[in-house]
């Protein structure tokens, strides 16, 4: 296979997530799927097409580069729109190629409404405010220069979106700076209807918050993690499930990774595993080594806590993991061999991995994790 672990994709799975997620939000509601770190490693490439599909016509990425990718892989010519990082030189590029994109500063702001002047084509501008986050997002002082310019440039834009970003809408221990957040946001675009500036779109809504906070939704939804099949947190789920008594995930996961075994050993009872002294065989054990580490995005936070699946079983790893592997604890599974099947993410007979059932130590690591699977595995997709 030329490589030592393989990616397949579940179109079905994301069919499912999408008509969940549609009944949850309403017809009213737009939704924006959001692709940044590479579909949050589902592919780009891969994704986009099938997300079409499915009838998406809107996605999301961070930067300019990303926003190029997704119109490359797209069939159906869908809106794509910037939310983080367009330099002042790639501004042409967008309004010639009708990119959205995010103005957070007064600097682009200007650039690109000079621009989209000289060249005779409107920029398709999203305000976004600064409401709590602290990170991008134009500050109360200085939207009376927003205004300025936008009465200035008259003509040659489209107020396609205001929006803001919620600081972890995903934890209850947020909740009252994110509602701060919230009302900030409605105080904002109050005070811009009355200096006479409406967008076409009001969005701040990530996953977390489309479950959490209905009020947030608006007219429409940035969706990441859920379309991917995963909780923002379990948390979110938790609370999203005691609401309607729900005992089963709504959700399916696209993504299933794989591997193989790569070799067996048996280490003696008193001996240490691997690199250093962080696992001691406490007696008699079978390892099999697993040529997956974390160059492959196999976080090195895993060590001696992550989980894999083998011959229907869910098994431990032990010892640090390693650049280019990692070993498992198979002791008490009979007859693994080389060759065998190895589950990182996804399933093997009635048992799932799922990436956050590595572990609970980070609320991040559902992304963290797959936003760092290889880029250059080629993904099997599969209907
Ligand atoms: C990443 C991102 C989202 C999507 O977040 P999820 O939690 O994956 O739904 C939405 N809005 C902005 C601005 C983002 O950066």
């Amino acid at each position: 296979m030329f490589h030592t672990s393989e990616i397949e994709i579940d179109k079905s799975a994301f069919k499912n997530n999408i008509s969940f997620l549609k009944d949850l939000y309403g017809d009213d509601v737009g939704f924006s799927s959001v692709v940044k770190g590479n579909a949050y490693g589902h592919g780009i490439e891969d994704f986009v097409p099938i997300a079409e599909d499915v009838g998406i016509d809107h996605f999301s990425v961070f930067s300019a580069d990303e926003a190029l990718r997704v119109l490359k892989a797209a069939n159906h010519k869908p809106t794509v729109l910037i939310m983080g990082m367009i330099d002042n030189d790639e501004l042409e590029w967008a309004l010639r190629g009708g990119v959205h994109f995010y103005v957070f500063e007064l600097d682009r702001l200007e650039h690109a409404l000079r621009l989209a002047k000289k060249i005779d084509i409107k920029a398709n501008i999203h305000i976004e405010l600064e409401t709590g986050m602290n990170r991008t997002g134009f500050e109360p002082d200085e939207l009376t220069s927003v205004v300025k310019l936008l009465e200035d440039y008259e003509g040659h834009y489209v107020l396609q979106g205001m929006c803001t970003h919620y600081a972890g809408a995903e934890s209850i221990a947020n909740h009252v700076r994110v509602k701060e957040q919230h009302k900030t946001f409605l105080k904002m675009k109050k005070w811009f209807s009355q200096q006479g500036v409406e967008a076409e779109e009001y969005h701040t809504a990530c996953s977390a918050a489309s479950i959490r906070y209905p009020k947030m939704l608006m007219d429409r939804v940035r969706i990441g993690i859920l379309q991917y099949g995963f909780w923002p947190s379990r948390e979110t789920f938790i609370h999203y499930a005691a609401q309607r008594d729900l005992q089963s995930d709504p959700l399916k996961r696209l993504i299933s990774w794989r591997s193989k075994v790569m070799d067996i050993k048996h280490v003696k009872a008193g001996e240490f595993i691997g690199y250093g002294t962080s696992f001691l065989a406490q007696r008699d054990m079978k390892v099999a080594t697993v040529p997956v580490g974390y160059f492959h995005g196999f976080s090195r936070s895993l060590s001696n806590r992550g989980r894999v699946l083998i011959k229907g079983e869910r098994i431990n790893v032990v010892g640090m993991v390693n650049m280019n592997a990692l070993m498992v604890d198979v002791t008490l599974v009979d007859g693994v061999e080389k060759g065998d099947e190895v589950v990182l993410i996804g399933k093997q007979g009635d048992l799932e991995i799922s990436v956050s059932a590595f572990g609970e130590m980070s609320v991040q690591l559902n992304y963290e994790l797959l936003t760092r699977l290889p880029a250059d595995i080629p993904r099997n997709i599969v209907n």
